[in-house]
């Protein structure tokens, strides 16, 4: 059967967020953004999804235009090649246009779609292997007032989340007092994560880890927008970091490895082109000891069964979280599938992505390739 792409088409809609305002810093709040899905229609009749959401516009340098717009340049140059070989196909998006990782991701992941369907077997298998039947989920807990937050995750936990994230990045000091009034309301073998999203400066940063030194079973992410501030946190204060938006490449993982800055590495498939260069630093940060977490910036139920496929092919002892964003958005174009379970998570059975893309929701496609 060929799976060569006859047919793009590209859709968009609006995901919005379960708990009303999402608060990062730097005043950050979201309360809806635009999705894009890519649907590709091979020569054989595969039919295979992929999704993008850039979580707004200042969070990473990507954008939901950035994404559509990118998409119309990468997808008539696609149309031709064989979606079974995901890995050609990124090298020919990487030939058409530098750069916009999170528009390519979506294509990227239409494409192991079809390679899954292809061979008759769900892409964990693909990506290294079914390594665990579930894995622990993680929930971001939008930056509040301590006692807000402290009640959030106690919500949270009643659900089975054992996994936190607590956005940071404010007020160094009352940072620390957000993060001990959480951690103080979790247990051992449960692990909380202080999220800046590169919120602070570096001497805050080195305020806040000075405040929260000794607080068990709990990491700073992402403290600073660059890595050579990162690096100096990780040299001047006694604070395990995990990296997110820093990491866009091997290099970028390699250095902060070297550096020693580094005890995890929160990987997102938009910031890194989709699954074939998530694939790549997953197995890298496992190789090296660190520990891995799976997720994207924001999406539906395409990216979390992108993300449940790539988390469920990780070795246990290496994955740290993963986010299920299908439980942080209303939307569900797929059923809700895959679904969470008392904060846990699985990857589908079914070949490819295993989840169903109901039509109807999507609509008419804003462009088509070829175009008529
Ligand atoms: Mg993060």
């Amino acid at each position: 059967m060929s799976t060569r792409i006859e047919r793009i088409e590209l859709f968009s809609y609006e995901l919005t967020y379960v708990g009303g305002r999402y608060v990062m810093s730097g005043g950050r709040v979201v309360t809806s953004l635009s999705s894009t899905v890519v649907r590709v229609t091979t020569a054989g009749g595969l039919v295979g999804h992929g999704e993008t959401c850039p979580l707004g516009s200042n969070y990473l340098p990507a954008h939901a235009g950035g994404a559509r717009a990118a998409l119309r340049e990468l997808a008539p140059q696609a149309i031709g090649l064989d979606a079974a070989n995901p890995v050609a196909v990124a090298a020919a998006m990487d030939a058409t246009l530098l750069g916009h990782p999170y528009a390519k991701s979506a294509l990227d992941i239409a494409c192991w779609d079809v390679l899954g369907q292809a061979a008759g077997r769900p892409l964990c298998d693909l990506l290294g292997g079914r390594q665990q039947d579930d894995f622990p989920l993680y929930v971001a807990i939008p930056l509040d007032s301590p006692e807000e937050m402290r009640a959030t995750v106690a919500r949270q936990r009643a659900a089975g989340i054992r996994r936190f994230q607590l956005k940071l990045g404010g007020d160094p000091l009352l940072d620390a007092t957000r993060a001990r009034a959480v951690v103080e309301a979790t247990e051992p073998g449960e692990l909380v994560l202080g999220d800046a999203n590169c919120g602070w400066s570096l001497r805050d940063a080195l305020t806040a880890a000075a405040a929260m030194e000794g607080l068990p079973r709990f990491c700073l992410e992402q403290p600073c927008a660059t890595l050579e501030e990162c690096f100096r946190v990780a040299e001047l204060s006694r604070a395990p970091l995990v990296l997110d938006e820093t990491i866009v490449d091997v290099q970028t993982l390699l250095r902060a490895w070297e550096a020693g800055a580094l005890v995890g590495v929160n990987l997102k498939l938009g910031r890194l082109g989709g699954l074939t260069g998530a694939r790549l630093l997953r197995d890298l940060g496992v190789s090296l000891g660190l520990g891995v977490s799976v997720e994207d910036s924001w999406g539906g139920d395409l990216t979390t069964a992108a993300v449940s496929h790539l988390a469920a092919s990780t070795a246990p002892g290496a994955l740290e979280m993963v986010s299920f964003m299908n439980d942080w958005t209303n939307e569900h174009l797929a059923g809700r599938r895959p679904r969470s379970l008392a904060g846990r998570g699985a990857a589908p059975d079914g070949p490819g992505l295993g989840v169903e893309v109901d039509a109807e929701l999507l609509g008419e496609p804003f462009a088509s390739f070829p175009r008529a």
